[in-house]
């Protein structure tokens, strides 16, 4: 997928998030920088406790403080430094200019409220000026549930996985976001729903005009819909690029490693192969390059010394050895 040239969105430099005090604080996300255009999709990748998700929330500030700590960097939203916005101008972004939408849509969704309650409390707090009544109609059909009339008087317990989930993005998109940050949308789905989910949400980005931020440990997922990736591993970004450029020729070792455990009905007979070993504990990373102890390519420098950003063209790496694998 082709990315337009647009204006700049988001600009994350150097930011770092940590969890506890003292000498070992979990550096859950350490010195990230990435940025997002108006209209772009830009998948953040990831094993489970790669700091993704944590990256996810700081963008809105939602990281709970304490027990979590912004210990350096800027988040620049429309060119306002996230953390330094009033409570009143941070209200105005969490869930009107950036929405997010998360894995569980059984858990985020209000289980005593009817669909149209729920979507007419987000109408309400950012988009005073529509009907709410038609505008509910109008979200629910724009995410391809059929009937909304009668979607909208049910309770979320009443409808599927997928149903729920269309319902969430609803929810997203009554403020008419800029940006929606996607927290692995369609993992608690099934692999026909995941497929339905995403196509809707590449649809509905032509459509409405947002930037998306994907958010997956799926690299396979993100070739559809993604402008560009990003590559994350104990808490750093360790490649990132344009998707196509990423996919057909990963550079860094923990890139190809995910790609690798990637399940692939064509080639490799259906084989998968997983990474061994697990990620470190953000409170204590290896010293040298994070990813060594897992990496079928260190070598001795690779235990004392951590890789700096090369950047060629258009793609970042973060490994000693790169440009010889
Ligand atoms: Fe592997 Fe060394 Fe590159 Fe790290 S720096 S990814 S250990 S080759």
């Amino acid at each position: 997928m082709q990315s337009e040239e647009k204006n700049e969105l988001l600009r994350v430099n150097e930011l770092r998030v940590q969890f506890g005090r003292g000498e070992n604080p979990a550096r859950a996300v350490d010195g990230i920088s990435f940025d997002l255009r108006e209209g772009e999709t830009l998948a953040l990748v990831g094993e489970s406790g790669s700091g993704k998700s944590v990256t996810a929330l700081a963008l809105a500030r939602l990281v709970p403080q304490p027990p979590g700590r912004y210990a350096g960097g800027a988040i620049e939203y429309r060119g306002n430094d996230v953390l330094k916005l009033s409570a009143e101008n941070l209200r105005e972004l969490r869930g009107g200019e950036i929405a997010y939408i998360f894995q569980e849509p059984s858990s985020s969704l209000n289980p005593v409220m009817r669909v149209s309650e729920q979507l007419h409390e987000s109408l309400r707090l950012h988009r005073r000026d529509v009907d709410p009544e038609k505008e509910i109609v109008e979200l629910l059909k724009c995410v391809g549930l059929p009937d909304p009339q009668n979607v909208a008087r049910k309770y979320p317990h009443e409808l599927s996985g997928g149903m729920q989930q269309r319902v969430m993005i609803a929810m997203a998109l009554a403020s008419r976001p800029k940006l929606l940050v996607a927290d692995e949308p369609t993992t608690a789905l099934d692999v026909t729903v995941q497929a339905q989910i995403l196509t809707l949400l590449a649809s509905l980005q032509k459509q409405f005009g947002m930037a998306i931020l994907l958010i997956t440990h799926n690299l396979g997922l993100v070739a559809e819909v993604a402008h560009r990736v990003a590559v994350m591993y104990a808490g750093k970004i360790v490649e990132q690029g344009p998707v196509e450029k990423i996919l057909r020729d990963p550079r860094h070792p923990y890139t190809r490693a995910l790609l690798a455990a990637v399940p692939r009905l064509e080639g490799s007979q259906g084989t998968v192969q997983g990474i061994e070993g697990l990620v470190p504990d953000p409170r204590h990373l290896p010293p040298g390059c994070p990813f060594h102890p897992r990496c079928a390519f260190a070598r001795e420098k690779c235990k004392t010394d951590e890789p700096v950003w090369e950047t060629e063209n258009d793609r970042d790496v973060r490994c000693h050895f790169w440009r010889e694998l």
